[in-house]
């Protein structure tokens, strides 16, 4: 059977955290979507870990973890996070890139940041790691397939194609030097060695594996505000963040994805543009309280550093993100942050033209959208690392019945600190 740990909101949920947790009990992580742009921490017994492309799993050796066909694949970056995995003391793990994911090139991360700089004000706030031309490349049928590297000829057509379009656009658009395709044959082919123990027929792989009744996870990158389609278009990742993808970009069936576990924070945190609408907020001092209090390490981006846009707990939000990932259970991460706080204000519903909804709604009017806030009591106490849910002070947990209500789906695990064993385990209500 399939579980898939997805994203509710905009991203570092705590997915990483609560993957590494269930592999225990699972035979294979797939990645399906996304690349080396964003980071998933994780902290157990060998140290902490900021993995981008690697799937969350490779921390147990009995676990396969896949790079499936619908990520954007960076082989340098795979290479380099697997020996530094190693130099942390992690045993190899066991991995398999598919002979369909494609290849994320020189060249669209040149793409990227050149468009960031001719956008200027405009900027989409990209992380500059090539996502948004990989993944037009793919649609645009000019990307390249791991499998086109173990064909020499065909690798050389299709890169001299893909390269007079791209030397077109930088010399005449972005007005930069060409491109020179023999030099990049030429990193390929090294970057060919790299890659090839791993590569592999992986949809072979993962419908023997289902036959066998083994349990694969599907871990996703982002969440779902960034999906291109239901997500805050266009502040949006440039591929689907959603657990339906799983079935394309990791090839399992529709019909075998049994539980879909939504990730949630306690309060918000959103990367990207400050264009970017984020309805629920917090700046000020108030606001970098909270950031510096958030996460393991503070709120800033695992890949980029950036300091990450925290608010209050948006339920319009991530009961839209719950639904359209179709969550079957939620994991409420990151609730000891909150310890600090008297009182904890929870945006319920937004005020859009003098009406107020408690539906998401599309980006035109998300922009014009306020909070209308719910204010609860804080319970201003410790709870870092508590296991037992029962034993939470009854404001905590009168605010997660409270969060469960307004999200309309159960929520099932709240997470009390950053490391693996700092979990308690609840019995939802709806
Ligand atoms: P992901 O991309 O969804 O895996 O999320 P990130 O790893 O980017 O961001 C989540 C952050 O929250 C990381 O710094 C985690 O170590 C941290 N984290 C996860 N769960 C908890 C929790 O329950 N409490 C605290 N304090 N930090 C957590």
């Amino acid at each position: 059977m399939v579980k898939a740990i997805v994203g509710a909101n905009w991203g570092d949920e705590g997915k990483g955290k609560i993957t590494d947790l269930l592999a225990r009990q699972s035979d294979i992580v797939i990645r399906f979507q996304g690349g080396a742009n964003a980071g998933h921490t994780i902290i157990n017994d060998y140290g902490r870990f900021a993995l981008h492309t690697l799937p969350s799993g490779v921390f147990y050796s009995h676990v396969t973890n896949i790079i499936g066909n619908g990520v954007a694949l960076d082989i340098a970056k795979l290479a380099d996070e697997l020996e530094q995995l190693q130099a942390q003391g992690v045993p190899a793990p066991r991995l398999i890139v598919s002979d369909r994911a494609q290849l994320l090139m020189p060249y669209h991360v040149l793409q990227d940041t050149y468009e960031e700089q001719r956008l200027g004000g405009r900027a989409f706030g990209s992380t500059k790691s090539g996502i948004a031309p990989f993944y037009s490349d793919k649609y645009a049928k000019t990307g390249i397939q791991v499998c086109d590297l173990f064909d020499t000829p065909r690798l050389q057509q299709r890169l001299t194609t893909a390269v007079e379009l791209k030397n077109v656009l930088f010399a005449h658009l972005y007005h930069k030097p060409p491109v020179d395709p023999n030099q990049l044959m030429e990193q390929l082919l090294s970057l060919r060695e790299r890659v090839c123990p791993w590569v592999g027929n992986t949809v072979t792989f993962v419908h023997d594996a289902l036959k066998q009744g083994k349990t694969i996870l599907l871990e996703g990158q982002l969440g779902s505000m960034k999906d291109p389609d239901l997500g805050i278009f266009p502040m949006t990742t440039s591929s689907h963040t959603l657990a339906g993808y799983g079935c394309v970009g990791a090839c399992v069936p529709p019909t075998a994805i049994q539980d879909v576990i939504s990730v949630t924070k306690a309060y918000s945190s959103c990367v990207g543009s400050s264009a970017e609408p984020f309805v629920s907020e917090l700046t000020g001092p108030a606001g970098n309280e909270l950031r510096r209090r958030g996460g393991d390490k503070g709120e800033f981006g695992a890949t980029t550093g950036r300091p990450r846009r925290v608010g209050w707990f948006d339920t319009v939000a991530t009961k839209y993100g719950c639904m359209v990932q179709g969550a079957t259970q939620v994991a409420l991460t990151c609730l000891d942050v909150l310890g600090y706080l008297e009182e904890i204000p929870v945006c319920t519903g937004y005020e859009i033209d003098g009406q107020v909804t408690r539906s998401f709604p599309t980006t035109p009017a998300l922009m014009r959208a306020k909070p209308v806030f719910t204010t609860l009591p804080g319970w201003n106490c410790d709870i870092r690392g508590c296991t037992d849910y029962s034993s939470l002070p009854k404001n905590a947990q009168a605010y997660v019945d409270f969060l469960e209500q307004h999200i309309d789906a159960p929520i099932t695990m709240v997470s009390t600190g950053p490391r693996r064993e700092e979990m308690t385990y609840r019995t939802a209500r709806l």
